[in-house]
């Protein structure tokens, strides 16, 4: 019999993930004023005195970034406020030409809320800061390296979602962070760019005992900008924690800077750091009160959001659970599917083949690049699908096949055609088999003495001979009938 001792030290610990979500609104114009939004134009083109933060002027609230933030809360399952209040959250930094930023505080537009197995704690509407843009040795002031502001960034509309504590481990962080940026992403409301920093994610985690229902100290990871990044970053400060509160230490609360280049964790200094933003209501704004028909015409644009997409892909066209989701929280990869299934041979297209020769095959093709980009038209990739079901080509030759149409489109038949990579004929198929189990003298006695393995040499020889041009199941029946194996 054995003992098995634990020792506080070798205790098991959970890791628990919170995320905050800054989205930078698709509007035409900026949140409280009328200059355009613009990204990667000259710097200082798009401002005003009102997002320049010259005295006296006054904020006007963008009816469409509201109308925005609606279609979110609505597709977030949250409960709205009646009447929401913009605060000022003041603080000195030179990308904040008003000394405050205009936020959402004790009463955001939205509170609880959930999308998939997560909670959301709240949404809310607000202004983003400047850019600051560090010269370098080109800006040197008195010796010192400088730095600028662009101000074309300052006071572009920003919704803020808020998780609660529900997520458990870096993968499922980074796989919600999909779901949210899929949903996102079809609302049509953001570009939901991660490089371009359209979507920015903030990570809160901590640690505690498995099982625990208390919540250990959290730190907070600044600005993970891709999935990635977020994962990786998320499982260093969890290990970075776990080596702390093993060695008899305790985490100290504070903000972290993650870098993926050395998976480093450095505290961050910072105006987040403030402890006191004098929160006080804005004066010059009312309270946002959507009104019914504000709210209805929200709820009418919207689309089929991803989760529900995946659900029906499961449901209707019986795909399994990985991929539909594969393909609904990738939405151009299930706009592709779509497209497809509707472009294909009229419904001689199996859904469940479609979409495997599409996230095993087409998807490794592409790389990050998005399929609506690529050479492979969706009803070429269907056809070829089909004509694998209907063996009018062989499952390697197909392979060819694709990788021709994603160096230069085309559809598949014509490359068949011009490419001879149809299945061998019978004939011809016919003295290839015989003269295989001629040459493989040695594989013939092994299957007959019941090792299938060796069948693979003769079905390597046949396919060597055609280039690929047979089905590797098709020459195992001939072989075996030829043998008299039944
Ligand atoms: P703060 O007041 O520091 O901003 P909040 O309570 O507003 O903290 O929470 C901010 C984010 O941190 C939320 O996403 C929340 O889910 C997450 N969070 C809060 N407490 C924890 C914790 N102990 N561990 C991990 N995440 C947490
Ligand atoms: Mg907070
Ligand atoms: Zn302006």
């Amino acid at each position: 019999m054995t003992t098995v001792t634990t020792t506080p030290t070798e205790r098991a610990y959970e890791p628990v993930i919170g995320l905050e979500i800054h989205l930078q609104l698709k509007t035409r114009t900026k949140m409280f004023c009328g200059c355009a939004l613009s990204f990667g134009d000259e710097p200082n083109t798009h401002t005003c005195p009102v997002c320049l933060g010259h005295p006296g002027t006054l904020p006007v609230p963008n009816a469409e970034a509201i109308h925005h933030a609606l279609m979110i809360g609505l597709a977030l399952e949250c409960e709205l406020a009646p009447r929401s209040i913009f605060h000022r959250k003041n603080y000195f930094y030179p990308d904040l030409p008003k000394g405050y930023q205009i936020s959402q505080f004790d009463i955001p537009l939205w509170g609880r809320g959930r999308l998939g197995e997560v909670r959301v704690h709240r949404v809310h509407l607000e202004e983003d800061a400047a850019k600051l843009v560090h010269a370098g040795s080109s800006g040197r002031i008195h010796g010192a390296e400088a730095s600028v502001v662009d101000f074309n960034r300052g006071g572009t509309p920003l919704v803020e979602i808020v998780t609660e504590p529900d997520l458990t481990s870096p993968a499922q962080a980074g796989e919600w962070l999909r779901l949210l940026r899929a949903t996102l992403g079809r609302l049509g409301v953001s570009d939901v760019n991660m490089d371009e920093g359209s979507l920015r994610c903030d990570a809160n985690v901590s640690i505690r005992p498995a099982g625990s229902a208390d919540l250990g100290t959290k730190t907070e990871l600044k600005n993970m900008n891709s999935f990635r990044f977020l994962e990786r970053g998320v499982a260093a400060e969890i290990a970075r924690q776990e080596e702390i509160v093993r060695g008899g230490g305790q985490v100290v609360q504070e903000t972290l800077h993650y870098d993926p280049t050395t998976g480093a964790l450095t505290p961050l200094r910072s105006k987040e750091e403030a402890h006191d933003y004098r929160y006080f209501p804005e004066p010059d704004l009312v309270p946002l009160a959507p009104t019914e028909e504000m709210v209805s015409r929200a709820r009418d644009a919207l689309p089929e959001l991803p989760a529900a997409r995946a659900e029906r892909f499961e449901r209707d066209l019986g795909l399994t659970p990985e991929t539909a989701r594969l393909l609904a929280f990738r939405s151009e990869l299930g706009d592709f599917f779509e497209a497809g299934l509707a472009n294909g041979s009229a419904g001689a297209t199996d859904p469940r083949t479609l979409a495997s020769w599409i996230t095993v095959e087409l998807v490794p093709r592409l790389g990050d690049a998005d399929p609506a980009d690529s050479a492979v038209e969706p009803g070429a990739l269907a056809e070829l699908v089909r004509m694998v079901s209907a063996r009018e080509v062989s499952g390697s030759a197909a392979k060819e096949v694709l990788d021709a149409m994603a160096a230069e489109g085309g559809r598949p038949s014509s490359i068949v055609a011009e490419r001879g990579l149809g299945l061998a004929a019978a004939d011809e198929l016919s003295r290839v088999v015989d003269r295989a189990i001629e040459e493989n003298a040695d594989a013939v006695e092994k299957i007959r003495a019941g090792k299938d393995k060796a069948m693979g040499a003769i079905v390597g020889s046949v396919m060597r001979e055609t280039k690929g041009r047979a089905d590797g199941g098709e020459v195992g029946r001939m072989v075996r009938e030829r043998l008299g194996l039944g």
